[in-house]
Order: structure tokens, then C-alpha cells, then sequence
């Protein structure tokens, strides 16, 4: 099958997010026409926007896939409401259990009302760099340029990697 390279940002903080994150990474490998080809560790961060809520645990993955786009984003969706996504709330970077987007799709530039990859806000978040430099530290993006130049760029937040998964 002729598979393309994805990133794919994953984040919670509800729950045992840890858990959740680990699980979601397994569902994204046992979606159909998807291999998971490399997982990041854990990384605990500290929330964007104006809401206050609970850190962050984040980790990215990189999936080969057949899927087109919408049907990935689709499939990414369910796994999402797998994990009983809170949505009480109409704006964004409210607390939720499970939050899983596309940041990459190979060399895709997609602009759709339901799916933009790449995800626009990607290049200015280290919770989504650092684990992408953590799996394929030496990828160059078109348009952006190296990971390690968006690493240095992007604003300062709090960040650690977790020692071990079950942090
Ligand atoms: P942000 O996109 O800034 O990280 P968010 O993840 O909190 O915010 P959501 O509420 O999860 O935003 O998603 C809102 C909509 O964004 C989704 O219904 C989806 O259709 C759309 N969307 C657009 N581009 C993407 C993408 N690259 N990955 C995932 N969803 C996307
Ligand atoms: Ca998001
Ligand atoms: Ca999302």
C-alpha cells in the first residue's frame, strides 16, 4: 500500500492521563491501513489559553498510513470519544480527556473547514516539538524548517519529559 508519514499530537488532563495517552497511542497503531512506526515518551506541560486547568500530559506518534486525510481525522475522532471527550464547552483548550490532532500529513497542505494540516498552531508549541524532536530529530519541514530552529523559536513554556511512562 502506498503509505504516507503522519504526526499525530496527542494530549489529556483528565483522568489518568498517563493511562489514556499510553491506550490512545496502542488504538492509533490498530487503526486499519495504520502502522505505528514511533511513539514519544511522556511529556507533562503546563496549559495555553486563558482557562486554568490541570498540566498536561502530551506525546506525539508517528503513524504510516493508506487513509486519506478526512477518513484518518474521522477515525481519530472515535477514538477520541472512546475516552468520553468532555465538550460542555464551546471554546477551544478547554480541560478534556483525550485530544488527538494531525500535525502532519507527509508533505500535505490541507485547508478544509473540518481539517488544516499542518496544524496551524503546531510550529508554535514545544508540547508537540519536542516529542516530534524526540522521534525524528533530524526532520526538516517544508515551509518551517528544521525541528531543532522551530524548537528554539517557539515561545518558552514549562515542559519536562517524564522519566518513564508510568510517571
Ligand atoms: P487546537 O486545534 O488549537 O489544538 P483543539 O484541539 O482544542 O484546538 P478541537 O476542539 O479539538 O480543537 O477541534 C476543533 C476542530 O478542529 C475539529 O472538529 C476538527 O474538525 C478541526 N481540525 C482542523 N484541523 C485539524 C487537525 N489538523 N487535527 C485535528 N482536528 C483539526
Ligand atoms: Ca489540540
Ligand atoms: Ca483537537
Amino acid at each position: 500500500m502506498p503509505a504516507e508519514e503522519v504526526f499525530i499530537g496527542l494530549g489529556s488532563n483528565i483522568g489518568d492521563s498517563s493511562t489514556i495517552v499510553e491506550q490512545a497511542m496502542v488504538a492509533l497503531g490498530n487503526i486499519s491501513q495504520c502502522r505505528l512506526r514511533a511513539s514519544s515518551s511522556l511529556y507533562r506541560s503546563e496549559a495555553i489559553g486563558e482557562i486554568p486547568q490541570d498540566d498536561y500530559i502530551n506525546a506525539v506518534a508517528l503513524l504510516d498510513t493508506s487513509l486519506e486525510p478526512m477518513d484518518l481525522l474521522l477515525e481519530m475522532q472515535a477514538i477520541e470519544h472512546a475516552y468520553y471527550r468532555r465538550r460542555d464547552r464551546e471554546e477551544r483548550w478547554t480541560p478534556r480527556t483525550l485530544d488527538l490532532d494531525i500535525i502532519l500529513f507527509g508533505d500535505r497542505s490541507i485547508d478544509d473547514s473540518h481539517l488544516v494540516v499542518p496544524h496551524p498552531q503546531f510550529a508554535q508549541r514545544l508540547f508537540v516539538l519536542e516529542p516530534m524532536f524526540e522521534i525524528d530529530g533530524d526532520r526538516f519541514i517544508p515551509g518551517y524548517g528544521s525541528l531543532s530552529y522551530l524548537i528554539a523559536n517557539a515561545p518558552v513554556i514549562s515542559i519536562e519529559k517524564l522519566a518513564n511512562s508510568r510517571d
